[in-house]
């Protein structure tokens, strides 16, 4: 089976867009998200056009903040603080990467974590692992919602993560953890990487190499989820997955593209309207 990404968000989007009309009559206002992208990064303007258009799609607010890759560290934590303050924001995101002058680290941290929409800040990752309500990184979100979706059975079944990212890699372990799976994060120091991989009855890859889990590393009806986005030389998008070899043996497989990346994007719309209901709510 292909877990179709693109379709299951298209459902997703559609709900939400109804949601979001029904709450903006209860309460007189739509949920608003404010982006903020600095420079001109190609892959990064990609990206935030891609979410403006979601959030258009689902009825929010929201505005486009667009500084020179000039801004200074200071000039960019005050815009950030100006946008906490703002009663009318709900959620705040910051297209990642920042220019190298700027310490991200500092910038996720200004960020309140109430309107922290990514799950990046500190207060959120804590939360998350001391199993209390924290906003969730959009990516691990939007691969449970997959599972979910594709009928998986967590409990008591093997996952191996391959990859151990503060965006992918660890939280998706804790949600599988939290599920009931019993779970193995594999990296780059990995001993016997093919025989971790083949114990997976879901294995979730998030390394950024191309194709570089193969069909004789994949347990035969496993479920496989790539995360990878790769661009090879000929300028296609693949997976960290080689898709053709790993298909045949898989259970379940997402594509890429069209599989796990076009439900980040859903799941920050989800954790915007999330930031809303409990702003709404205090
Ligand atoms: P990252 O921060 O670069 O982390 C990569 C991880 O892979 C590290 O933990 C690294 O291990 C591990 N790794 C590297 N080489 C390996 C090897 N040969 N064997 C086993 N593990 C290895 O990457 P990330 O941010 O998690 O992103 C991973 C991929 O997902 C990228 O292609 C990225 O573009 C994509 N991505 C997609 C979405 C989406 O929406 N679809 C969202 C986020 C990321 P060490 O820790 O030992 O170095």
């Amino acid at each position: 089976m292909i877990i179709d990404g693109k379709q299951i968000a298209q459902q997703l989007r559609e709900e939400m867009r109804e949601q979001v009309a029904e709450l903006s009559r209860l309460y007189g206002r739509k949920p608003c998200l404010d982006v903020i992208l600095v420079g001109e990064n190609p892959a990064s303007m990609a990206y935030v056009k891609n979410k403006i258009k979601a959030t258009e799609f689902c009825g929010f607010d929201g505005e486009l903040i667009q500084l020179p890759a000039t801004t200074s560290q200071g000039e960019l934590l005050r815009v950030i603080s100006e946008l906490n303050e703002n009663e009318a924001v709900d959620g705040i995101l910051v297209q990642l990467p920042l220019p190298k002058h700027i310490d991200e680290q500092r910038v996720i941290e200004a960020i309140a974590p109430e309107k922290d929409v990514d799950g990046f800040h500190p207060s959120n990752v804590a939360k998350i692992w001391l199993n209390q309500p924290a906003i969730v990184p959009c990516t691990p979100l939007g691969i449970i919602a997959l599972l979910e979706n594709s009928g998986t059975v967590f409990e008591g079944r093997r996952s191996v993560v391959v990859g151990r990212s503060n965006i992918v890699g660890k939280p998706i372990a804790k949600l599988l953890l939290d599920r009931n799976c019993t779970v193995t994060i594999a990296h780059s120091r990995t001993a016997n990487l093919a025989e971790v991989c083949r114990e997976a009855d879901i294995l979730v890859v998030a390394v950024g190499r191309p194709q570089m889990i193969t069909g004789d590393m994949v347990k035969p009806g496993a479920t496989v989820i790539d995360v990878g986005i790769n661009r090879t030389q000929d300028g296609r998008i693949v997976g960290d997955v080689d898709f053709e070899s790993v298909a045949p043996v898989a259970g379940a497989i997402t594509p890429v593209p069209g599989g796990v990346g076009p439900m980040t994007i859903t799941m920050l719309m989800r954790n915007t309207i999330e930031c809303y209901k409990k702003r709404i709510n205090k």
